[in-house]
């Protein structure tokens, strides 16, 4: 069975060299390459990507499939317990794996939180709503916290330091950074699958701040839907999940209508996933609310994060 790019009839070593090289590294990334960019990229004759990548896609089962193929590909669809079954219930069983889910609301809403506990609960076994799996977590504003991965782990019954040792950790520095770690991120999957969860918290913090205002609004587009778009392949070819949070901000002024803003502006939007609004309750409590899921009634349902993690 063909498992890498070496095992492709027709990449020898000297091929494989040009395209690691040109920053094909995976069968994955070829697989969606044009022909043209990595024949220009790999310095290599036209009709050779052209066969590369047909091969590549058939080892990967990239094709038509019929409607019905689809239902049963996604009935295998794997969820995540947030450890509420409101919320879990308001997502159609917890976080799925092959999507992106976006957790927006304002400062202090639960999105690091959920995120914290998501890393903690891929690790249960299936039955206990967890996929047995391993978690990245990429941290760009530095509010990961070990302290809250070992409680949550501890109130789960999972041993706290194994649990640490299943996560992932990397801080990125700016969004170049970001956007690196995630192209190198094919690499680590395919060094360990058992990964099954990918956070980016937020994804567009880093971004917000390099690129702001109205003039640097279309390179800001620009790199983040790439940087989403990247995200999501990740979903869909390595069946793990994707969670991305985008910080919104209140708009007290605004009078009619949904009083917050997704910073991001509309990128997000143009993106498949599912999209998740967090709005601060009373106390510890927490409104989740779904926007636009292409298969999830609306509705809105209450949690709660306590020290031991979400919670209902
Ligand atoms: P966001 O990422 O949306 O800005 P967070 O996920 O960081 O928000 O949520 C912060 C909130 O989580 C805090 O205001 C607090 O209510 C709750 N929280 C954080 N740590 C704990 C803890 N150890 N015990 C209970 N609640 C906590
Ligand atoms: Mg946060």
């Amino acid at each position: 069975k063909v498992k890498s790019l070496s095992d492709l009839p027709g990449v020898g070593q000297s091929i494989l060299n040009k395209l690691i090289e040109a920053g094909y590294s995976s069968l994955e990334a070829v697989a969606v390459a044009s022909p043209q960019d990595l024949s220009v990229a790999a310095g290599i004759p036209l009709t050779t990507a052209q066969r590369i990548i047909k091969e590549a896609r058939e080892a990967l089962d990239i094709r038509f499939k019929t409607a019905l193929e689809v239902k049963k590909e996604r009935i295998n669809t794997k969820k995540i317990t947030t450890g509420s079954q409101a919320l879990d219930g308001l997502l159609g069983g917890g976080i799925e794996t092959r999507t992106m889910t976006e957790l927006f609301g304002e400062f202090g809403s639960g999105k690091t939180q959920l995120c914290h506990q998501l890393s903690v609960n891929v690790q249960l076994p299936l039955e206990k709503g967890g996929l047995g799996g391993k978690a990245v977590y990429i941290d760009t504003e530095g509010t990961f916290r070990w302290e809250r991965i070992e409680a949550m782990s501890k109130a789960i019954g999972l041993e706290p330091d194994s649990a640490m040792n299943n996560i992932y950790y990397m801080r990125a520095i700016n969004s170049d950074h970001q956007m690196a770690i995630v192209d190198d991120l094919q690499e680590l999957i395919s060094k360990d699958p058992a990964i099954k969860l990918i956070i980016v918290d937020s994804v567009t913090s880093h971004f917000r701040a390099e690129f702001p205002g109205r003039e640097n609004l279309a390179v800001r587009q620009q790199k983040l839907n790439k940087h989403l778009h990247q995200l999501v392949r990740l979903a869909e070819m390595y069946d793990l999940a994707v969670i991305i949070t985008n910080q919104v901000m209140a708009r007290p002024d605004m009078f009619y209508g949904d009083p917050t803003v997704a910073v991001g502006g509309h990128t997000l939007y143009h993106v498949p996933g599912i999209r998740v609004q967090l709005k601060k309750s009373r106390g510890n409590k927490r409104i989740a609310r779904i926007v636009d899921a292409p298969h999830l009634p609306e509705g809105e349902v209450v949690f709660a994060i306590t020290e031991e993690g979400v919670r209902d």
